[in-house]
Formats: C-alpha cells, sequence, structure tokens
C-alpha cells in the first residue's frame, strides 16, 4: 500500500506550503533533478522568487529542464550553497536543503558535512523572522551519519528563544531511514 501521510516528505511539503502562503524569496539549496524546485514553483505566490543552488552541471541542467515552465521564476545558481548570502541579498523566507548525492549519477559528488553545517548557518544568519528551513537528511551512507552527527551537535544548541527545531523520523524504521529538520526563526 502506498504510504502517504506519515511520509518525511509529505510532512516537509506541508511545512513548505505553510511558508509559502507568505513567502518572497525561497531557495532551494540543493536542486539536484529539480523535484523539489518544481514543487516550490508550482505552489509559490507569483510575485515569489526561486535561487536554486547546486554544484554539479548535470544536476543543474536536470533542474532547469524540469522547471522549464517557470524559468521567469527561478535564478539557477551553480554554486556551492556556503555562498548563499554572496548570492542572495534580501531575507531568506524558505530555505529547502535535500541533502546526499543525486539519485542516477555521480555518487561521490554528495553533500559535505562542514559545508553543509556552515551553509545552514548562513541561512539562519540571513533568514526572515518566521521563516523556515528544511533539512532532508540520508544517514544511510558514511557521509550522510557524519552529517547527521555535524547537524545535530549545531541544532540542538539553538536558543529556542531564537528558534524552533523540529526532527520528524520514523521511529519503527531503522536509524539509517531519512528523515527531516524543520527551523523556524522564531524572532
Ligand atoms: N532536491 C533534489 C531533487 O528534488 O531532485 C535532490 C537533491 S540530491 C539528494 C543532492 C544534491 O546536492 C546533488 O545534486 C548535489 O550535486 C548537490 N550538492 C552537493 N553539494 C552541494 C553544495 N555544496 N552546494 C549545492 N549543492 C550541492
Amino acid at each position: 500500500m502506498m504510504q502517504t501521510a506519515v511520509n518525511v516528505l509529505t510532512i516537509a511539503q506541508g511545512a513548505w506550503l505553510k511558508a509559502l502562503e507568505t513567502a518572497k524569496v525561497i531557495v532551494d539549496a540543493t536542486s539536484g533533478a529539480g523535484k523539489d524546485t518544481l514543487f516550490l514553483a508550482q505552489h509559490k505566490r507569483p510575485e515569489a522568487h526561486i535561487y536554486a543552488f547546486d554544484v554539479q552541471p548535470t544536476a543543474m541542467i536536470q533542474t532547469k529542464k524540469t522547471t522549464e515552465d517557470y524559468k521567469e521564476h527561478i535564478t539557477y545558481i551553480l554554486d556551492s550553497h556556503e555562498n548563499i548570502n554572496q548570492m542572495i541579498k534580501e531575507k531568506l523566507d524558505l530555505v529547502v536543503f535535500n541533502l546526499g548525492y543525486l539519485p542516477g549519477g555521480d555518487h561521490s559528488i554528495t553533500t559535505v558535512p562542514e559545508v553543509t553545517v556552515k551553509a545552514v548557518e548562513k541561512a539562519m544568519d540571513n533568514l526572515a523572522v518566521n521563516g523556515v528551513i528544511s533539512i532532508m537528511v540520508y544517514p544511510g551512507h558514511p557521509a550522510g551519519k557524519e552529517e547527521s552527527v555535524h547537524l545535530f551537535i549545531m541544532l540542538e544548541e539553538l536558543p529556542k528563544e531564537d528558534y524552533s527545531v523540529m526532527k520528524c523520523h520514523l521511529v519503527n524504521h531503522d536509524e539509517t531511514a531519512p528523515y527531516l529538520y524543520l527551523i523556524e526563526k522564531v524572532r
């Protein structure tokens, strides 16, 4: 039977939809094949703009192809997400990270723990009040496991007066199952 509501991607998309009701500046920090960028483009307000980052030229080609119908609403950036604040000067309303490697692509090109943590911190520096950062984590491969640990160490220290941080995971699945962080800047 198809899993629908109790699914971390569905939970993530629900949070994105809520943020998209008011979001002006939206970032897909790991655009890959462009599926998440497309979802964001299809559900954003007409005046909102999307910035799509990926370091891999082949991924960026795929993102552009997937989102062709929305291209005037998207700035495609072939660069690392750690440069988010150099590339975007406005406050960020929604930032989506889908970590790991591109399915069907080069598995050696994966997000890197130190860079990911730095990029999330940079996104937090410029996050609007009530802005949301969503991070899908894949601890099932070695780099993903390390990334999961680094992120937790950083996120658990965030003052609750400033940020709400939620972790959504399936408690009856293996520890290696993908899970989701949702971070909201509360003041
Ligand atoms: N969101 C994508 C989709 O819907 O198809 C899937 C993303 S895939 C799991 C992760 C992507 O992160 C890969 O395409 C990879 O090239 C990219 N990536 C790795 N390191 C990056 C970095 N430092 N900055 C931006 N993208 C990066």
